[in-house]
């Protein structure tokens, strides 16, 4: 039985919310705090009636440290769940290690501000050292590796699904299938339809940032960087069909990289149509993706905070989202002397998440293993002092429960493999 702070209460905290609440017996009592507090009241109410677990409700700035360690401390829950941004990462670790508490979340460091000079000065030379230029990257929160030792804490990274289960799926793949993992392609499609030309299914901004910067793959554990969208692939997918999938750069590419060297490849590809591509283009080239302020008519705006306020809420598409989603990795490696290739994967319908829990399968699928991946925190199951992300810990515990808990998956042997 366990106490579970979650910070943050958007698209993919409502589900993480509504899977802890069916998880009463793990989950005896949550306390929701978030920076709009109506919106914490709004679950709390949808949800109270419903469950044996105990909700409960808090304003709070993460971004303020000190407060936020003082308020971690006086509600003393066995773990922290961040769902608010990547922008708070670095702000929750630190008041979970001075709050003497676990903390877990599902996407790792991005800055809000990437004109910050100190912050520049760090990311040019990482550009140049290890070769690739996204915003985000393991370094920020890997460096606190000796603080959350030292303090007997774990910190669990990334356990939404991709990342997430899709290196669960690694660790799995590697620890009943293969003697040597050669190659990894992490596959993520969405065949879902909301009818609005232009919408994004998670945090506009985070999601932007994300697909509008370069691609990139580590081959031979060095980084290659290729332009935005230059690889293109097609591939059918089972529940989906046929669809045009691109190459991106993707945060468990770095973290696979690192624990896994022997891999030799590991790329990651994302559907997209021609849609939502050339309406990104043209945000683009307008300038509208931008993330330094602007000044319009006396006032100052970040250009792609007031896209994100022209956008549809990712949390409103849930009643008008049809089809599904397919998000897995191919693996191809040796067994017994033998090659062998495997695709392990999950599908979902937007439709049957909208019934169950209010919401599209993109927050659906980012949810549900928000909630597994606390679940093994507070239940000791995989909990080990020092920083980690999901693919170093025994995978079969959560396997066993993303099937339990709504995204039950399959093993394919002898996928078609994407050249
Ligand atoms: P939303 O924008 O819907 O929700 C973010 C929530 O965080 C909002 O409730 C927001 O408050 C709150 N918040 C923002 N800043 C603060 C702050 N300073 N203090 C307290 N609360 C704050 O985002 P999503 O739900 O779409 O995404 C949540 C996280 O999930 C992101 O980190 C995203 O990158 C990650 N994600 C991970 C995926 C994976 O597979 N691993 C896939 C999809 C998303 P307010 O309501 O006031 O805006």
């Amino acid at each position: 039985m366990a106490k579970l702070m979650i910070i943050g209460c958007g698209g993919v905290a409502s589900v993480a919310i509504s899977k802890c609440c069916q998880n009463s017996d793990v989950f005896e009592e949550i306390m929701i705090a978030s920076r709009t507090v109506s919106k914490c009241e709004a679950m709390k109410e949808k949800l109270q009636n419903t469950t044996k677990t105990v909700i409960k409700t808090a304003q709070i700035d993460a971004d303020d440290v000190e407060n936020l360690t003082k308020f971690i401390k006086d509600y003393a829950p066995d773990a922290v769940l961040n769902v608010a941004l990547p922008y708070q990462d670095l702000t929750i670790m630190d008041a979970c290690l001075a709050a003497g508490v676990d903390y877990i979340d599902t996407a790792n460091y991005e800055p809000e501000d990437i004109d910050d000079p100190e912050w520049r000065a760090i990311y040019d030379k990482r550009c140049k050292e290890l070769g690739f230029s996204a915003y985000f990257d393991y370094s920020w929160q890997w460096a606190y590796e000796e603080k959350f030792k030292k303090a007997g804490l774990t910190a669990l990274l990334g356990t939404g699904f991709d990342p997430g289960v899709t290196s669960v799926f690694a660790a799995y793949a590697k620890k009943h299938y293969f003697d040597e993992i050669h190659t990894i392609d992490i596959l993520d499609c969405n065949g879902g339809d909301h009818g609005y030309p232009f919408a994004t299914n998670f945090n506009p901004e985070i999601n932007l940032r994300e697909v509008s910067a370069p691609g990139s793959y580590m081959e031979n554990g060095k980084w290659v960087e290729v332009p935005a969208m230059s690889i293109k692939r097609e591939y059918n997918f089972d529940g989906v069909g046929m669809k045009d999938m691109y190459l991106l750069h993707h945060e468990e590419i770095e973290a696979l990289g690192r624990n896994m060297p022997e891999v030799k490849r590991i790329r990651f590809f994302m559907t997209f149509g021609q849609s939502y591509l050339t309406h990104m283009k043209c945000l683009e080239n307008v300038g509208m993706l931008g993330t330094t302020p602007v000044e319009h008519e006396g006032q100052m705006i970040v250009p792609i905070q007031f896209l994100k306020t022209l956008l549809p809420d990712p949390a409103s598409l849930g009643p008008r989202t049809v089809g599904k989603t397919n998000i897995g990795c191919i693996f191809t490696g040796m067994k017994d002397g033998k090659e062998r290739s495997i695709y392990i994967y999950n599908v979902c319908d937007h439709q049957e998440c909208y019934k169950e829990v209010g919401s599209q399968a993109i927050s659906y699928t980012t949810g549900v293993p928000a909630m597994i991946g606390s679940m093994l925190v507070v239940n000791g199951l995989w909990k080990k002092p020092g920083v980690f992300t999901t693919d170093e810990f025994d995978p079969d515990p959560y396997m066993e429960a993303l099937n339990k808990w709504g995204l039950p998956w399959q093993v394919v042997e002898n996928p078609v493999l994407v050249d």
